[in-house]
């Protein structure tokens, strides 16, 4: 869906290169303050790396920061992203759960570059790690690397070719089940929210969820169609959850047409979120 004239006050779906985005969580809280952007999440990868550089630059150059976590749980064999907003970053568990989730995912790089060894392709861990530059690492960062020796043209030639699931080098990863996502972030006194249920299409299984401590839905989204956009603002209703919205931005070179602020927001609901947090 065409963004280009619209810009929302606050995007709470963000990544930063704490992940797999493209900019520092400096340089994504400059870029919203240019834009006249009052409010952005911070939703990394299995990690919350981002949020003190985030809180920082936030304050100086007056940009709310939500502070959030995305977390890609395992649903019968399906994919579902689980967005945490305001968890205790102090909580054992959490962190320790955010360790493993981690270490697996280190595992699978090698193992990924393994495969691609036997495809002939020599990439090593240090330079995907030099590409990863914070402490959560994903195939994109592999992705980068096979472009940068000319394997592949982009990222997305990449998955193709070499790293999606239906590709020769798909090593497919640990995964916490979408209850146990949920329940993490809420034993994190964090408030869980459903990422980009458009992206799934498991709708049926979204009153599992809210008993298993669903707070809220995304319903703005960057690959959500105005229809998506109805629907869930339905079903947000029916189950009286939090209705939430980001671009889910990775930088300009990552995803083209996926422009911070393109969706999102009021900045009320940041509030809204805290509000909730409190109380969990
Ligand atoms: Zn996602
Ligand atoms: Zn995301």
């Amino acid at each position: 869906m065409d963004s280009a004239f619209r810009l929302y006050e606050a995007d709470l779906h963000c990544h930063t290169t704490a992940s797999d985005g493209l900019l520092s969580p400096t340089e994504l809280v400059l870029l919203a303050a240019k834009l006249g952007i009052k409010g952005i999440g911070i939703t990394d990868h299995d990690t919350i790396q981002g949020w003190e550089e985030a809180e920082e630059a936030g304050a100086k150059h007056q940009v709310q920061i939500l502070k959030g976590i995305e977390l890609n749980t395992n649903w019968n064999g399906k994919e579902v992203h689980i967005l945490g907003y305001e968890m205790d970053s102090s909580s054992g568990i959490f962190s320790e759960k955010l360790k493993v989730l981690r270490k697996a995912r280190e595992k699978r790089m090698v193992e990924i570059l393994k495969r691609l060894q036997d495809l002939e392709i020599n990439i090593s861990v240090d330079e995907v790690q030099e590409f990863a530059k914070g402490e959560s690492i994903g195939r994109p960062h592999i992705g980068q690397a096979l472009v940068k020796h000319g394997y592949v043209k982009d990222i997305r030639e990449g998955f193709e070719r070499y790293l999606g699931t239906e590709a020769p080098a798909y090593v497919p990863r640990y995964k916490l089940t979408s209850e146990e996502g949920i329940h993490l972030i809420r034993e994190a006194h964090g408030v869980a929210v459903l990422a980009h249920p458009g992206v799934h299409g498991l709708d049926e299984e979204i009153p599992v969820w809210v008993k298993a401590g669903l707070q809220g839905i995304e319903v703005f989204h960057s690959q959500h169609n105005p229809v998506d956009e109805l629907r869930y603002l339905e079903i947000a209703q029916e189950y009286h959850l939090l209705t939430t919205g980001g671009s889910d931005f990775h930088g300009e070179a990552c995803k083209p047409n996926v422009n911070l602020g393109g969706w999102g927001v009021s900045l009320k609901v940041i509030q809204q979120i805290l509000d909730v947090a409190q109380h969990n």
